[in-house]
């Protein structure tokens, strides 16, 4: 059976199979028509309002999938796209900050080590050299005091009876 409507009319004709291409009436108005291969098929147009829920889905997936921070209740795939794309990158920033600081503890610690060392060597060279210096000087007393012993044994020879009553 093929169904198809009335161009006047718009009333449903049904015509067996058998009346392809052959003429037939429209039972409401009597208006003749060819009965197609076919029935015509009538679309149902798409309401808008499908079209506004349809857009209006779309942007809140993709604007879901851009948005940053984490939603408490999500589409499950969109979360786990998402998951691994923003949470290693923080991690790794984290690790390289954490690196970063390390580093530079390590840097000064290494600077301060080698600037104690630096001291205390230079703190040990000048004791070494003050260390010399008394060591010069008394030596310098120590001859000076045995020079001044032989000038008096030498002046105590030339006049012997004076100087030994003197320091008797
Ligand atoms: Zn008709």
């Amino acid at each position: 059976m093929i169904k198809f409507k009335c161009k006047r009319c718009k009333a449903t004709i049904k015509a067996p199979d058998s009346t392809v291409g052959k003429n037939v009436q429209c039972p409401s108005c009597g208006m003749k028509h060819v009965v197609p291969r076919q029935p015509p098929k009538v679309k149902k147009p798409i309401p808008p309002v499908v079209w506004v829920a349809v857009g209006l889905i779309l942007f809140v997936m993709a604007a879901w999938a851009v948005w940053p921070s984490s939603g408490s209740s999500a589409d499950a795939n969109a979360e786990e796209d998402k998951g691994p794309k923003e949470e290693i990158p923080d991690f790794d920033a984290e690790h390289e900050k954490r690196m970063e600081r390390e580093r530079f503890e390590i840097d000064r610690d290494v600077e301060d080590r080698s600037r104690y060392a630096r001291d205390a060597v230079e703190k040990r060279r000048k004791e070494a050299i003050e260390m010399q210096k008394q060591r010069e000087l008394l030596e310098r007393k120590q001859r000076e005091a045995y020079e001044a012993e032989q000038r008096e044994k030498e002046r105590r020879n030339k006049r012997p009876d004076p100087d030994k009553n003197r320091y008797e």
